[in-house]
């Protein structure tokens, strides 16, 4: 069923309402201007799985574009939680998102009003649990991270996703599941909506996140990673170092530990490590409280 064709409700600007009045204008600044931020989280047996980290994301990344949320980080958390309870929901995948309106339409924003909105929906897994294990196959894609400079690259932007839907389709055009991102330096970047992380002689190489989003899910399974005694370095890594890696996952809110077989011409098998945080990512996220503190 398309998203805008859904029963149940959502939470927008304050009240949660029904699902199908969840609407915006034509003439919206964040649809022509990418004056958008947003998050994606999960919810797991009633509790959305780092809720503090997301909306403190949420916050900055709207900080870094300027755009002020009209309510606290308490309010926020609670409209994720009251989103999922109005849809019935203890697992679910939840999804808050802040843009400009409609006051303004031209590249100047100062007087639009800040709209918020929170919805979730139904998201097993994001790679069906069979290719799960079987590990994924990336394509290089031909589009690179931009330089921090050049773009928010700190930010969960909507704006910076546009060479991520490229990427993807491109891919996908291919027959893979997903794009290996560069950066502008030519290191390895990410997934076009996931991080990535390689395993050599039991240590775990992952790119320094200095001009990608820094995965809150890369982050806990670096902390699950340490409990197991494992060394983990960030640095910038060079696509032909991925010739020395024996293994290779993918890291993510929807993706959470999906291990990767291929990379363009690059083969991982999908061992020991990449199942053993796995195990311990699906573990943590069932807690109570989680063992990481990140
Ligand atoms: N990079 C990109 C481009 C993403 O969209 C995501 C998913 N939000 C991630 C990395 C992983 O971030 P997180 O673990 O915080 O979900």
């Amino acid at each position: 069923i398309p998203f805008d064709m859904r029963d149940g409700s959502l939470w927008f600007d304050g009240k949660l309402i029904p699902w199908k009045d969840a609407k915006v204008h034509v003439l919206t600044h964040g649809l022509h201007y990418a004056s958008c931020v947003f998050e994606g989280e999960r919810m797991y047996s009633g509790r959305i799985y780092k809720l503090k980290e997301h909306t403190e994301r949420l916050f900055e990344s709207a900080r870094i574009l300027g755009i002020k949320i009209p309510y606290a980080i308490d309010e926020i958390n609670k409209a994720c939680m009251e989103a999922c309870e109005v849809q019935g929901y203890t697992d679910a995948y939840v999804r808050p998102v802040v843009w400009r309106g409609s006051e303004m339409m031209a590249v100047s924003a100062q007087k639009t009003k800040t709209h918020v909105a929170v919805a979730t929906w139904s998201w097993p897994s994001y790679f069906d649990p069979e290719t799960k294990m079987k590990g994924i196959r990336l394509d290089i894609s031909q589009w690179k991270r931009p330089a921090p400079d050049t773009a928010p690259t700190a930010a969960k932007a909507a704006g910076l996703y546009m060479i991520c839907t490229m990427s993807k389709h491109a891919a996908e055009d291919k027959g893979y599941t997903d794009a290996l991102m560069l950066d502008y330096r030519g290191y390895v970047a990410e997934a076009t909506g996931a991080n990535i992380v390689f395993v050599q002689d039991g240590v775990l190489h992952t790119p320094k996140p200095d001009c990608f989003l820094d995965g809150i899910t890369r982050r806990s399974v670096e902390a699950l990673a340490r409990i197991r005694q494992l060394k983990v370095v960030e640095r910038h890594i060079k696509p032909e170092e991925m010739a020395g890696f024996s293994e290779a996952f993918l890291c993510g809110t929807a993706a959470e530990v999906t291990p990767v077989a291929e990379i363009g011409p690059y083969t991982f098998k999908p061992g020991e490590i990449s199942r053993m945080l796995l195990t311990d990512y699906l573990a943590d996220v069932q807690r109570e409280k989680s063992v990481v503190e990140l």
